[in-house]
């Protein structure tokens, strides 16, 4: 799922502006993917209605949720500490229902009602317009839950609520589910098939933001290049579409430039990208509108073609290189991400090297590296043993972490000198004086505030950088403003 796991926001709790409501508070507490973020937002617009404010406060809430992630194994036992910590509270406020929200709803759902009994509410990710039905379910006394995915649920008509907002930057999602089955991975099961959500509402959506004021949105989905609106439904159905569904059906690349045209200072950003599905005229409409921003999320997981085939990516090492090809011709400014895993079953030294080299190759400017954890239910897990030591994991992971610094840093090092565009979003982290926005290609550049606010879209003379920051001074306002 996801961009990514920024693990600095994992555990954040939400909070939207405070409202007059029935009296009860609702914390929620987000775990994972954006995807995840962006679906609490959701989940709060839906309980705003029956009258529910956001507190940070757990001893406070009368509702606390969790959102949760199962990607890896550690994402889980994070939760479930998280858990035991509200049973520990739920001592001293009986009052207090606790509900598991998210991934690890449908494989966990039993053993947290029936076996361990620390639950009172499991709601899957398709299921969340029914929680004002289960609450009251939970309310009379009774366990509620209800993880049913479902075949075209997108939220399309939910407009969420922002929550934690800067005001800035804003999540629309753009598909929900995920198809690919990559072997290793357990979103199709967690969070079903892949549907793509109306462009209207989409556009409703984003319109909305430019109006309050956001400066940059970003589209998500598990992976958004696949996206496909054809009147509703699932992508895996699309073959039985009729002419004029067929004819009239939005791709990705036609999503974007609907948005990219509709809001030209408004910055468009997008993730996940799945190489398999990102087409030459993504690239061509990236490469035409400037406020498209010149950043892909594209991960690959593995360097090595035989891995690759294990993982059911449908994909070789070669082209995925002419894709990279294809990107720098059209956008040789343009930035690149990726995920990798190391210990992925079967994986030899020789596989680990190929891995190295293709990141030689890309020269990445950031990556989200993960050792590979066995997922219950999938296809690796059904087929095959996970049979590289956790010693040798760990190893291989830090070989490419620190590769991949060194790339992060090369990438960094190009900037000196040079004056680019920032969005400030916030202060920044090591000095109030100083503020903290991102560059198109998604870097972060720190530099003295002076007249400047958050929102301001600014050119920034870069002086200096690390791996991750890119450090400079403000010499005026973009014509972006
Ligand atoms: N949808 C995206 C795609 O197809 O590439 C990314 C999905 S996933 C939520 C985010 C990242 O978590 C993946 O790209 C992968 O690197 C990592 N991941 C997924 N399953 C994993 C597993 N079983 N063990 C370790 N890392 C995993």
């Amino acid at each position: 799922m996801e961009k990514i796991i920024d693990e600095k926001q994992q555990g954040n709790t939400l909070v939207m502006e405070p409202k007059t409501g029935n009296g009860k508070k609702l914390m929620i507490e987000s775990y994972g993917c954006q995807m995840n973020f962006s679906d609490s937002e959701i989940v709060a617009s839906i309980l705003a209605k029956e009258g529910f404010d956001t507190t940070q406060s757990l001893e406070e809430a009368d509702l606390v949720l969790i959102n949760t992630c199962s990607i890896r194994d550690k994402a889980e036992q994070t939760v479930r500490k998280r858990l035991e910590k509200y049973n520990a509270v739920k001592k001293i406020n009986p009052g207090m229902k606790v509900g598991v929200l998210g991934c690890m709803a449908e494989r966990l759902k039993a053993q947290f009602l029936e076996e361990e009994k620390i639950v009172d509410l499991v709601v899957g990710p398709d299921a969340y317009k029914d929680l004002p039905n289960l609450i009251n379910e939970v309310e009379e006394g009774r366990n509620a839950v209800n993880v049913i995915l479902s075949k075209d649920e997108t939220y399309g008509d939910i407009s969420p609520v922002r929550l934690q907002s800067n005001g800035v930057s804003a999540f629309v999602s753009i598909t929900r589910g995920c198809d690919n089955m990559c072997t290793f991975c357990v979103v199709p099961f967690t969070r079903g098939r892949e549907r793509s959500r109306d462009p209207q509402s989409i556009m409703e959506e984003v319109n909305e933001l430019a109006q309050k004021g956001f400066k940059e949105i970003t589209l998500l989905g598990q992976n958004v290049d696949s996206y496909l609106w054809y009147g509703g439904g699932l992508k895996k159905d699309f073959k039985n579409a009729s002419e004029m569904q067929k004819a009239t059906a939005t791709n990705f690349a036609a999503l974007l430039r609907m948005v990219a045209e509709a809001h030209p200072k408004m910055r468009v950003r997008f993730s996940t990208s799945n190489p398999q599905d990102m087409t030459l005229d993504v690239i061509e409409a990236m490469a035409k509108y400037p406020n498209i921003c010149k950043y892909i999320h594209l991960p690959v997981q593995s360097g090595s073609d035989r891995i690759l085939k294990a993982m059911n990516r449908l994909h070789t090492r070669e082209e995925y290189f002419e894709l990279i090809d294809n990107i720098r011709k059209l956008m040789p400014d343009c930035a690149i991400s990726q995920d990798m895993i190391t210990g992925f079953p079967t994986e030899t030294e020789e596989d680990h090297q190929d891995t190295l080299s293709l990141m030689e190759y890309v020269k990445y400017d950031f990556g989200f590296m993960f050792a590979y954890s066995e997922r219950p239910g999938t296809m690796a897990a059904r087929k095959l043993e996970d049979d590289v030591p956790e010693e040798v994991k760990k190893r291989r992971l830090t070989e490419i972490v620190n590769l991949q610094q060194q790339h992060s840093h090369f990438r960094t090092r190009q900037f000196v000198g040079k004056t680019v565009e920032v969005l400030i979003e916030k202060e920044s982290k090591k000095s109030d004086a100083h503020w903290s926005g991102r560059t198109t290609q998604n870097t972060v550049a720190v530099f003295p505030k002076e007249q400047y606010k958050i929102g301001d879209f600014v050119n920034v003379k870069i002086n200096d950088c690390t791996s991750a920051t890119l450090i400079g001074e403000a010499v005026g306002y973009s014509e972006n403003n």
